[in-house]
């Protein structure tokens, strides 16, 4: 059968993964098709992830700091008031800017854009249905799939009705409901959350773990967990959703402990809405991947080497769809090396560490080895923390509450890991990261001059700390 596209390569989805990847192999001169089954490019990261979340925890962040200063300033702002029509179209805004700028570098760069949901039919072919329905035949020499993840939708939950919602239906904002429970206390239940809690919900946050955010360290999460506290959002550990009931009066969801025969500190509540945000699971039984000889494992993944390259070697694999941490960041890294390596560049995965960031007030955020992970490998390991209440800055600002973390190899000095909580820490933490890249050891940092007063002097200062060379604080 004659193909309706021919091309050297395709790309699969058109998230942080795959436009990446798709840019890089026209940038490396392949005649590229990038597919994407929704009208707008970017993927679930630019439309229904990190960037629109992003933007209503900007909004949340003003409130707060109005808050803050009505407390302890001297600064009156008096109560919000919330036009939600304005601040859903800013966000809107903000994504609309991002995904329309991709659809323009795209251009530039003479990918070919194909809308429509593509299924393998053999191991060089795709087949693509239109939102018209109509089907397309497209023939490449090499493909990169990059199809992402999508929300786990626990089976129990009534999804047909609309106060039931997932991380998309979240970030609609289509209310603001009296009363919010998210079922998971991981970074996108706790981001929600936050936002929800400050545009004046009452938020209930419950986790089947003995801890928020279960993957950070717990001395980490504890300022979190305060302030979460203090600003009257509820938070249950141990605990998981059992039945749910919806009718009039709201959902109403039954708890029981995580521990089987213990009593949940909750045992139901009816909520006007109810955000289940349990995790991901990804896209790849979804694609006839068996058409093209592709593994998928058991849970979707597709298994892949350091080049991204799956059992099939002319067929790549990126993003969320090869495993976790399922993060932009990652997926446009792994989106540019399968490019590359497609392109016949001798090149693969180097990357020693992944940084990790929830986005709530106050920010966690951690790269490499962290503190619980040292312990349970048995690595000898020296820990130094700096408390911000001890930096001058944090305390202009009002925000002590946080500490800058540093994790060293005891036999080198090398640091091998570190967390920050606190407000910006996902951007303080890039020092850290580019320090375990480079081998850095404590002395390197400790004598590099951080300008003052800035958060950022809190990952000298640890290193000092190591390093028994500090001298003053503040
Ligand atoms: P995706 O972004 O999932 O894109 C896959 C694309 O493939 C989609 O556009 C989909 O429509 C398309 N597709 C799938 N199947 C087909 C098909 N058969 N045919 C055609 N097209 C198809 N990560 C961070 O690093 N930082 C954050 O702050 C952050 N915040 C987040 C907040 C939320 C609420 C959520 C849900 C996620 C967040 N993430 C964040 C995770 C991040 O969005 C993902 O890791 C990232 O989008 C993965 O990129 P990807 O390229 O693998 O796939």
């Amino acid at each position: 059968k004659p193909a309706d596209i021919e091309c050297r390569i395709v790309v699969l989805g058109s998230g942080p993964g795959g436009y990446t990847a798709a840019f890089r192999a026209a940038d490396l001169g392949l005649d590229t098709v990038l597919v994407e089954r929704y009208s707008a490019l970017g993927g679930v990261c630019l439309n229904v992830g990190c960037i629109p979340s992003k933007a209503l925890l900007h909004a949340a962040n003003i409130i707060d700091e109005a808050h803050h200063a009505g407390e302890d300033l001297g600064i009156e702002f008096g109560k919000p008031k919330i036009t939600l029509d304005k601040l859903r179209s800013y966000k809107e805004k903000v994504v609309g800017k991002l995904t329309g700028g991709l659809a323009a570098m795209g251009k530039q760069r003479e990918v070919r854009v194909v809308q429509g949901t593509g299924t393998f039919v053999s191991p060089n072919e795709l087949e693509i249905v239109g939102a018209d329905g109509k089907t397309q035949l497209l023939r490449f020499e090499q493909c990169i799939i990059a199809a992402g993840s999508q929300a786990v939708k626990l089976p129990n939950f009534p999804w047909d009705d609309k106060r039931v919602m997932d991380s998309t239906d979240a970030l609609d904002l289509a209310d603001v409901p009296k009363k919010l429970l998210v079922v998971g206390g991981g970074i996108i239940g706790l981001e929600m959350a936050t936002v929800y809690g400050a545009l004046g919900s009452q938020v209930t946050v419950v986790e089947f773990m003995d801890q928020l955010m279960p993957g950070a360290d717990k001395d980490l999460v504890k300022p979190l967990a305060d302030r979460l506290k203090k600003q009257g959002i509820e938070v249950h550990l141990k605990t998981k959703a059992a039945g749910v009931k919806a009718d009039k009066a709201g959902i109403t969801v039954s708890f029981e402990a995580a521990a089987e025969g213990e009593k949940p500190a909750l045992e139901s509540g009816t909520y006007d809405r109810v955000l289940v945000a349990v995790g991901r699971s990804p896209n790849g039984k979804k694609i006839g991947a068996e058409q093209a000889g592709v593994t998928v494992s058991d849970r979707g993944f597709i298994p892949v080497d350091r080049q991204m390259r799956t059992n099939q070697p002319h067929i790549f694999a990126i993003g969320d769809i090869v495993g976790n941490p399922m993060l932009a960041h990652k997926a446009t890294h792994e989106g540019k090396l399968a490019a590359e390596v497609a392109a016949g560049e001798k090149k693969e995965w180097v990357a020693r560490v992944i940084p990790s960031v929830a986005y709530t007030n106050p920010e966690i955020a951690w790269v490499g080895v962290t503190e619980t992970e040292a312990k349970a490998k048995g690595l000898k390991v020296g820990v130094a923390k700096f408390p911000w209440a001890a930096s001058g800055r944090a305390i202009g600002i009002g925000r002590t509450e946080g500490f800058t973390k540093l994790i060293f190899d005891e036999e080198t000095h090398r640091v091998i890991g570190g967390a920050i909580v606190g407000v910006h820490a996902g951007d303080l933490l890039a020092e850290i990261g580019l320090a375990i890249e480079m081998g850095a050891e404590a002395e390197d940092i400790g004598r590099t001059i951080h300008a003052h007063p800035t958060l950022s002097e809190s990952v000298g200062m640890s290193a000092e700390i190591y390093d028994g060379t500090i001298t003053d604080l503040y």
